[in-house]
């Protein structure tokens, strides 16, 4: 695999970054993952976005422009040949050579990292069987709406599911779910209602999720941008997440409890085709 690091196209064995970077020593960094079908990118612009937002907000400097960002991004899928699968992109804060809490100086040259992983995005199995969840505590610092690669909290959660022999963990906060471990989650009232938490910095705000609920309120389904218990989703008619790697993906058992018919739910698999035929019109 060709990877990219700091202006520079390598094979991956022989990519390195310092010790001494912050994004290994403090995380501080911040990431994108982007999808790719037919070796085009779903929804770049909208990835790029937030980048320079999660950017700003810890003053982070961008490394190139978005062009050349483009630039990078179509050079990988060229060389590596990926069809369908993802882009990973990091940007850290850089090294000034040494361990120090307090930022290095304004020069400091942030590091770029960029890599592909080839996988079935489109035909991906568990869109037959759904998903199955557990919740746990919503444990994690308070700027969630920023796309850190401070992702020990997630990992934890994935591995609480893994021994609950499941697929995911939904998180919750003051007795209200936030979002996945790694993913936008939502439910589906008796009334056919699309219900997800409102944007906030309690949650990444997904590129998926903007799209989703773009595309919900075109079709004319009804959304409702709020929190909700559990309790309330045990007892919803569907469930599902979304991600840039997962696409629209349906949920179909909470903490044991069965989801509906414990089955992918038609709203829930009629959406994922409805983001997929949008995706493939709209990637570049
Ligand atoms: N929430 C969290 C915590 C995530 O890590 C992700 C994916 N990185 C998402 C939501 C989904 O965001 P997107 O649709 O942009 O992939």
């Amino acid at each position: 695999r060709t990877v990219y690091v700091n202006g520079s196209y390598l094979p991956e064995e022989e990519a390195t970054v310092s010790i001494f970077d912050r994004g290994f020593l403090f995380a501080d960094a911040v990431y994108e993952v982007t999808s790719v079908v037919r070796g085009k990118l779903i929804d770049f612009d909208g990835h790029m976005a937030r980048l320079r937002r999660s950017l700003g907000e810890l003053a982070l400097s961008s490394p190139v422009s978005d062009e050349e960002m483009l630039a990078i991004h179509r050079e990988l899928v060229t060389r590596n040949d990926i069809d369908e699968g993802l882009i990973y992109l990091q940007v850290t804060r850089g090294s000034a050579g040494d361990r120090d809490f307090a930022f290095p100086p304004a020069d400091t040259k942030p590091t770029l990292v960029l890599f592909t992983q080839a996988k079935k995005v489109i035909e991906n199995p568990a869109a037959g069987t759904g998903l199955k969840v557990i919740s746990i505590d919503d444990i994690r610092w308070g700027r969630c709406d920023i796309k850190t690669v401070q992702l020990l909290y997630p990992c934890l959660a994935k591995m609480a599911a893994k021994h609950a022999h499941v697929d995911d963990a939904w998180m919750v906060r003051d007795g209200l779910v936030t979002e996945g471990s790694s993913n936008n989650a939502y439910i589906v009232t008796s009334e056919g209602t699309i219900v997800t938490r409102e944007k906030s910095q309690s949650i990444l705000h997904g590129i998926t999720r903007a799209a989703t609920l773009r595309l919900a309120e075109e079709k004319g389904l009804k959304v409702e941008e709020r929190g909700f218990s559990i309790e309330e989703a045990k007892n919803a008619r569907e469930a599902f997440i979304t991600s840039a790697s997962l696409f629209v993906m349906p949920v179909v058992e909470i903490d044991g409890a069965a989801i509906g018919e414990g089955r992918p739910g038609e709203l829930s698999r009629r959406l994922r085709e409805i983001y997929i035929e949008d995706a493939l019109k709209t990637a570049i």
